[in-house]
């Protein structure tokens, strides 16, 4: 039976709640809100499967077999406009829509509720679901089984997530399938639900309930400014919110390590070859490959480890602008696939305070609108606003 002795050795991705025969495991959120496995000792039957489809006590043996290194931009402005980077992974469930398939993602719950988890689509118009990065981890649910159920009746199944995520569905399907296809984002971290919960309160104060949508990195002001944006519903009277990832309080504690699962600090699973079809992550510096492609609306590496992954890409590449680029080239940027987040000396601190205290005032004394803060924010607001931020960025990126 599993027990999890240090945090550091749960991903939260819910493998042992799926496989458990007897129902007895539930995943439960900690007082960081990051969900671990519960057992019912009185339903538990002492089989031992969760222990076998556990992606941390039973790590696979990865081989690269071949590798071939992408850059892509999907054509159709809208769908890059709404992706993350360059809308990579709109084609592929295209493709597994079109020959009848299934496609799993991270969504928000509804329209009205913030919470992110996996869930699937069956059809195209869908898929805007899963365009963008939600920055916080995403709740699994019944997922593995469902894939399951949908490959063993034969159906083409894409899965997509973090790399434990994925882990934690090949771990729990054991076996290898033909009609299986997956898809991991390079992954810095994901950061704690609970935490998003409290800054969407602090958020609300101010901007009123209204909200539409949430977008962690929009391209509000291009690609190369990742900005997190709240949206109002339009007959609400509420403004927009846009702030970029100097000044706005839930990125920079993303991207401050305070709030990140404990797992993530040294993750087992960042590794240079994941055993997924394709993997995709940013490409900020795509003038080094093709400036012509350089347009600050945002650009994806893909990374193809598979020969379904190229077959499926030989299908779908008609939709990109793309180009092929050196598999050496693969670690240029994007050192978040070797390495893992560092943890910061005050998160306990920070928890038992956001636990114990008013958000606002936690937030604002970890993360205090400085000086610095406020030059950083309007230099780089300022110089959107007069159109030169993508060339001051550019000279920053070649002095550094
Ligand atoms: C938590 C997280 C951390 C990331 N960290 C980095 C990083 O450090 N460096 C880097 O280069 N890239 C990182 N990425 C990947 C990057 O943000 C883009 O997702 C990637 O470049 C592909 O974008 P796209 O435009 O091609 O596709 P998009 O259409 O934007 O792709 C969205 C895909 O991401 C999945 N997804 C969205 N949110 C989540 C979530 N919370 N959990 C699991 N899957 C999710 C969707 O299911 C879908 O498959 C991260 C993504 C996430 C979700």
């Amino acid at each position: 039976m599993i027990k999890i002795k240090n945090k550091e050795d749960c991903c939260g991705c819910s493998a042992c709640a799926n496989a458990c025969p007897a129902k007895s495991i539930v995943m439960k959120r900690d007082d960081e809100g990051f969900l671990y496995p519960s057992i019912d000792l009185s339903l538990c039957k002492r089989c031992g499967l969760c222990e076998k489809v556990c992606p941390v006590l039973n790590q696979a043996d990865e081989k690269a077999v071949m590798q071939k290194l992408y850059i892509v931009q999907n054509k159709d402005d809208i769908i890059r406009k709404e992706s993350t980077s360059g809308g990579a992974f709109t084609p592929i469930a295209e493709y597994v829509i079109a020959a009848g398939g299934a496609v799993f993602g991270a969504a928000f719950e509804d329209d009205d509720h913030f919470r992110v988890i996996h869930q699937y689509v069956e059809t195209s118009r869908e898929l805007w679901k899963f365009r963008g990065s939600k920055y916080l981890q995403s709740e699994i649910g019944n997922t593995y089984s469902q894939t399951k159920n949908f490959l063993d009746s034969g159906r083409l199944v894409c899965y997509s997530g973090t790399p434990c995520q994925i882990a934690g569905l090949k771990a729990f399907l054991r076996k290898d399938y033909e009609n299986l296809m997956t898809v991991d984002v390079v992954c810095r971290a994901v950061p704690s639900p609970l935490v998003f919960e409290k800054y969407l309160e602090v958020q609300k104060r101010t901007l009123g309930d209204n909200i539409k949508k949430i977008r962690f990195r929009d391209k509000y002001y291009g690609y190369s400014y990742s900005t997190m944006s709240i949206y109002a519903k339009p007959e609400s009277k509420q403004k927009d919110y846009h702030r970029g990832i100097e000044s706005d309080l839930w990125l920079r504690a993303f991207f401050s390590g305070i709030i990140i699962r404990p797992s993530c600090v040294s993750c087992i699973f960042r590794k240079s070859f994941q055993s997924s079809d394709f993997t995709i992550w940013d490409c900020f510096n795509v003038r080094k490959y093709a400036p012509e492609f350089d347009d600050n609306q945002g650009t994806t590496r893909l990374l193809i480890k598979t020969s379904k992954g190229i077959a499926v890409f030989e299908e779908i590449k008609k939709s990109f602008r793309w180009k092929e680029i050196g598999i050496e080239s693969v670690s240029d940027t994007g050192k978040e696939r070797a390495y893992s987040e560092a943890t910061t000396f005050h998160r306990d601190e920070f928890f038992l305070d956001l636990n114990s205290q008013d958000p606002e005032k936690v937030f604002h004394k970890y993360f205090p609108y400085t000086w610095k803060v406020r030059f950083l924010h309007n230099t780089r607001y300022w110089s959107y606003r007069l159109g030169i931020y993508p060339v001051l960025k550019k000279m920053w990126n070649v002095m550094k």
